[in-house]
């Protein structure tokens, strides 16, 4: 097999891109008409009728991308949620800034411009502006407003923006690039995989595409000049691998790996009502983590039996004001209404570092990571904070829920959390409101001092989950996000794997809870040695449940240990590769 990839990649049929949704697809091409914005806004046409038809055909091509959107919205709604329709509200927010009209209205009459131009060179002003922001989230929304306009530009060209992708059977579709409006309005019963040539595994698109499990390889440069329309290609997801046109051999091949993995898939489904244990009886929880409301449909389909970590930033994001407390109440009451009586373990606010709310001018920094982060954050915008725990003690009352702090790193900052809990109490108490008494209280372990105070931690709160995925970036001082270390971002470290050990010890004697919520909590090959540290719960993004819980029931406790103290005194992470029989496992980024 190796061999042969080799050969693939000598014939440059096979070209590798960004892993965006998991699965492997066989379909023909179908090539994206693609208008270039940037293009168009870079060149005066000389055709410009007169300013009246320019203007009135300006206004209609608005009205027509209006329309649209307002459909696409609609039909997100009926078949994603509120949470993905919302993409469509800040479309058409952008539409209709008036800023963008005056502007371009400007062009055309001052510059003697055609509409196209003046719209295109305007509209692509402001994308070459956001896509230089340093700040990943604001550059990925330069996508968005380049959507928004070419869809509009496309119109004054007369080009049907309702194109030929996707009515045919067995298509992938290949495109310059992504956005949330082409993938909302694609036919998902013939469009099977999505390739693009720009775009990150943390754009809208990629997480509609993961939401709608179409299979998508993004970031793939050049690719265009590589297909034609018709072409046969196999995706392969999971990986990023795409093969264009490729001999009989490697189609039977790949057809043969997905049918396996569809095996795999039934047999991951017939641990479904099953309970998590050890084959000698030993149980751990297994919770999953969600954004929105909208990911528990995942969860009831894998079977979650809780949900480990609730990120509450996301209602805090797609948005142009801090969200109320009656509707992070509403929000918070409608995720534990849901959940039925399951566990809901919800982390207090977590923005910087690559999240960021523009809303609130928060100054740029050299060290997002290390920077005004989480709870420090939160404890010097204690109105920010105050009002999301107020919401969420309300939304108790609904369930069972739990409170964690996000990137603690000392006892100071946990007792100040917690005494603004305490005043939040106090005053919705005063106010004759109502929460769940005996909530309880926890603290993300995800810096490395306050993994070195565990035990001190411990005795003031009920649970511990481990932040893995920043526990790692911080202990081994490579950052999360910079595909230049990726090599040294290593799971298998030994100074991490201890690290966690002595977390463990710590939450196992003070008599807490002890949870992990990082990517780590589903790589098969350490498992075993969080079971051997006594880890009551692991929560992970949903789809991989089903895998842990058959992995976890062919353990034994006893082996666990063994296998954990022969880990802990290897030396080097190949070591512990090696011991652990690990086949180059990785961590699938933060989901
Ligand atoms: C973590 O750091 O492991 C974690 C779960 O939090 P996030 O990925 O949201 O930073
Ligand atoms: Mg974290």
């Amino acid at each position: 097999m190796k061999l042969l990839i080799i050969k693939l990649m000598k014939a440059k049929i096979m070209y590798k891109g960004i892993p965006a949704s998991p699965g492997i697809v066989i379909g023909r091409a179908r090539i994206s008409q693609h208008i270039d914005l940037d293009l168009y806004g870079q060149q005066v046409k000389s055709s410009r009728k007169s300013l009246l038809e320019e203007k009135a055909c300006l206004e209609s091509s608005f009205e027509k991308a209006r329309r649209d959107l307002e459909d696409l919205r609609e039909a997100t709604f009926r078949e994603q949620g509120e949470t993905y329709a919302l993409i469509f509200d800040a479309h058409l927010l952008l539409l209709d800034d008036p800023e963008v009209k005056i502007q371009v209205l400007n062009k055309i009459e001052n510059e003697n411009a055609d509409a196209a131009y003046a719209l295109a060179s305007v509209a692509s002003g402001y994308v070459s502006t956001f896509k230089s922001m340093s700040d990943p989230y604001m550059s990925e929304r330069a996508d968005d407003i380049r959507d928004v306009f070419t869809r509009v530009l496309k119109y004054i060209l007369g080009i049907d923006t309702k194109s030929n992708i996707g009515h045919e059977e067995n298509s992938i579709w290949v495109s310059r690039e992504q956005s949330p409006s082409d993938i909302a309005a694609l036919d998902k019963t013939k469009v099977i995989g999505i390739v693009t040539e720009t775009g990150g595994g943390t754009s809208h698109a990629a997480i509609m595409a993961r939401n709608m499990e179409i299979p998508a390889v993004v970031g793939l440069n050049g690719i265009l000049e590589q297909v034609s329309e018709g072409d046969l290609i196999i995706l392969d997801g999971s990986i990023g691998d795409v093969i264009v046109n490729p001999k009989d051999e490697v189609i039977s091949s790949y057809m043969e790996k997905a049918s396996r993995l569809k095996l795999q898939n039934s047999l991951y489904r017939s641990y479904v009502g099953r309970s998590t244990q050890t084959s000698d009886g030993y149980h751990v929880r297994l919770g999953a983590n969600i954004g929105t409301i909208d990911d528990l449909d995942s969860c009831e389909k894998n079977d979650f039996e809780e949900i480990g970590l609730y990120r509450s930033e996301f209602l805090f994001m797609e948005r142009a004001e801090l969200p109320s407390e009656e509707e992070q109440y509403q929000a918070y009451a409608g995720v534990i209404q849901k959940l039925k009586g399951k566990e809901c373990t919800i982390r207090t606010l977590d923005i910087g570092g690559d999240k960021n709310l523009d809303y609130l001018s928060i100054e740029k920094e050299m060290n997002p990571f290390l920077g005004f982060r989480a709870i420090r954050f939160c404890l010097e915008r204690s109105d920010i904070f105050k009002t999301q725990l107020r919401a969420i003690l309300r939304a108790s009352v609904h369930g069972n829920v739990r409170i964690m702090f996000p990137m603690v790193s000392s006892l100071d900052e946990l007792l100040n959390a917690k005494e603004i809990l305490q005043i939040c109490q106090i005053e919705l108490e005063r106010e004759g409101l109502k929460w769940r008494s005996g909530i309880e209280i926890g603290v993300m372990i995800e810096v490395p001092s306050a993994a070195l105070i565990a035990d001190i931690l411990a005795k003031h709160v009920n649970f511990f989950s481990l932040g893995t995925n920043d526990l790692l970036q911080y202990t081994c001082a490579v950052d999360r996000m910079n595909p230049k270390v990726s090599h040294l971002y290593e799971p298998l470290h030994p100074g991490l794997l201890r690290l966690i050990d002595l977390v463990a010890r710590h939450a196992k004697s003070a008599g807490i809870k002890l949870g992990m919520c990082g990517s780590m909590a589903h790589i098969p090959e350490l498992v075993p040695l969080f079971i051997g540290m006594g880890f009551d719960s692991l929560s992970m993004s949903a789809l991989h449940i089903l895998p842990t819980r058959k992995v976890i029931s062919e353990l034994d406790l006893n082996e666990c240990k063994k296998k954990l103290e022969n880990v802990l005194i290897l030396e080097t992470a190949s070591e512990i590769r090696k011991f652990l029989g690990s086949n180059e496992s990785k961590l699938d980024g933060n989901v």
